[in-house]
């Protein structure tokens, strides 16, 4: 069995530089993942000079651990949005993923994109069939035919025109198309500062400067605290996902809307594979993942699958359910806070960014504005979720929390961690995270260091592989 994600295998290995001169450009990128590499796309014709900055590699971040499914049947996102906002807020939002999904069939289709788009109906389902009333009355207002269908005990809404796709095909492609039109990408280049100089943005590392016009922060989670306080305005959720190899693949796409959430959607290749998820959780609520992948297998094995690969994921959730896409500060713009939505949402953010970069009259600059005055914000909820887990850890240190083979020590005044392989090789850690200095957590089935309080989360030996951590946690004597 394989415990990373199926979009990360049998791809290319495409190496881009590293930065190691300063250099000045028209717009900085931080972030080679979905945001990123949509907004150069949308600013290939631009004339600017645009440079794309990513601290691992293009393309391996959140949106290579993804479903992957393109889709505006959203949970009950319009019935939510129309509680928080109105019906009016709620048609935006579905005319804005509904313009997504054109932009990432219109890509596809123009570039010729080999990525396996494939057209499928996506459903939400749920065990009672008046749970979904108001989601399916509010999408026929808004003009959608609905499908109605009744399997086993659950009901299920259906719509057409929803796609499935491979994500990281699809980045590395418009990737390629960037490059073509003269857009300069440089991976293991992490930014971590930002300040101004003359009316330019200054950014760089220890090693390196970029000065920049405007700057794009594309990094998932805003790696820097001021000005937007993310910690204090989203929660993060994690899911548990697999991909099964079956005899023949099915033209749709589920989820439902109770938890525990399942999702699941097909994909076809050289095999044929079911890819199905499960556990959804707030990272700090809970923190065993060996709990969560015994959980999965335990479905799969209902289902009588085994797993070929097995991997988990999270993303940044917003209170009021819209992500924060466009202008924070005077030339620098941010796009966060998909909502587990971030295909359709990404690919928009590249969109409006690159408009309002342009000049373009976007419609929904206004719909996702990161000041927008937000409707439902829960200091009380963000604050504790952000401590909870960090006193948790450092004051009771549970040791059911973690494996087996990884015990803690102080040395030097510093909380080190170490796992033990099978071979007996110790890798050595410092046990807490460069961020905000949450302790970490052990994975053991992706053997990752994870944090639970703003979900960095560093390999074996300590190298971060997902942010907003910009700094390792290796050892070192
Ligand atoms: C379990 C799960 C399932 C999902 N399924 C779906 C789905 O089916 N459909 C859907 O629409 N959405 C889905 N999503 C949501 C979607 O995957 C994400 O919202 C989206 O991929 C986020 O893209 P991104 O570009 O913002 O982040 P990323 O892909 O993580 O890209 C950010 C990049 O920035 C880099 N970076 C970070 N900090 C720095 C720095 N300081 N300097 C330089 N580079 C930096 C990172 O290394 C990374 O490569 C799912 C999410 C989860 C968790």
């Amino acid at each position: 069995m394989k415990k990373y994600s199926l979009w990360l295998d049998h791809i290319l290995e495409e190496k881009e530089p590293i930065l190691k001169e300063d250099i000045d450009c028209d717009v900085l990128i931080i972030g080679g993942g979905m945001t990123g590499i949509s907004t150069a796309y949308h600013l290939k014709n631009s004339n600017l000079k645009i440079v794309v900055v990513e601290k691992n590699q293009i393309g391996r971040g959140v949106s290579a651990r993804t479903t992957g499914k393109i889709t505006y049947l959203q949970d009950t996102i319009y019935s939510d949005l129309t509680d928080i906002y109105s019906e009016t807020t709620a048609r935006k939002y579905f005319y804005s993923q509904k313009d997504a999904i054109e932009i990432i069939r219109n890509i596809i289709e123009n570039e010729n994109i080999k990525c396996d788009l494939k057209k499928v109906t996506s459903y939400i389902f749920s065990k009672k069939k008046e749970n979904l009333n108001k989601e399916g009355e509010l999408l026929e207002q808004f003009g959608v035919s609905i499908k109605e269908k009744k399997q086993n005990e659950n009901y299920a809404i259906g719509v057409e025109n929803t796609y499935v796709f491979h994500p990281v095909k699809y980045i590395q492609a418009l990737k390629q198309i960037c490059k073509k039109k003269g857009i300069k990408f440089y991976e293991h280049t992490d930014i971590n500062f930002i300040r101004t100089e003359n009316n330019k943005y200054i950014c760089g590392n220890e090693l390196v400067k970029i000065k920049a016009k405007k700057v794009v922060c594309a990094s998932h989670y805003p790696y820097f605290l001021f000005p937007f306080l993310i910690p204090l305005k989203c929660t993060l959720e994690k899911s548990y996902i697999s991909a099964m190899p079956v005899k023949k693949i099915e033209s749709y796409s589920a989820i439902n809307i109770e938890k525990p959430i399942i999702s699941l959607r097909y994909h076809q290749e050289k095999e044929n594979y079911l890819i199905y998820l499960t556990g959804s959780h707030s990272l700090y609520t809970e923190y065993d993942d060996q709990k969560h992948f015994d959980e999965l297998k335990r479905h799969l094995k209902g289902l009588k699958m085994e797993p070929k690969y097995l991997w988990s994921n999270h993303d940044i959730m917003t209170f009021d359910k819209l992500p924060f896409i466009g202008l924070l500060k005077k030339d620098l713009y941010i796009a966060t806070g998909y909502n587990t939505w971030g295909m359709t949402n990404s690919n928009l953010a590249g969109k409006i960014i690159s408009d309002m970069i342009m000049d373009i009259y976007n419609p929904y600059e206004l719909l996702f504005s990161p000041n927008r005055k937000l409707k439902k914000l829960s200091l009380p909820k963000t604050i504790y979720g952000g401590i909870k887990p960090m006193i948790e850890n450092k004051l009771w240190k549970n040791k059911n929390w973690y494996s087996e083979n990884v015990y803690f020590e102080k040395r030097n005044g510093k909380n080190i961690a170490i796992y033990v392989d099978s071979l007996k090789k110790k890798h050595i850690v410092y046990n807490t995270c460069p961020h905000l200095k949450c302790s970490l957590l052990f994975n053991p089935v992706e053997k990752t260091w994870d944090c639970p309080c703003h979900g960095s989360r560093f390999n074996l030996d300590g190298k971060v592989i997902i942010g907003p951590s910009n700094y390792d946690i290796t050892y070192r004597e």
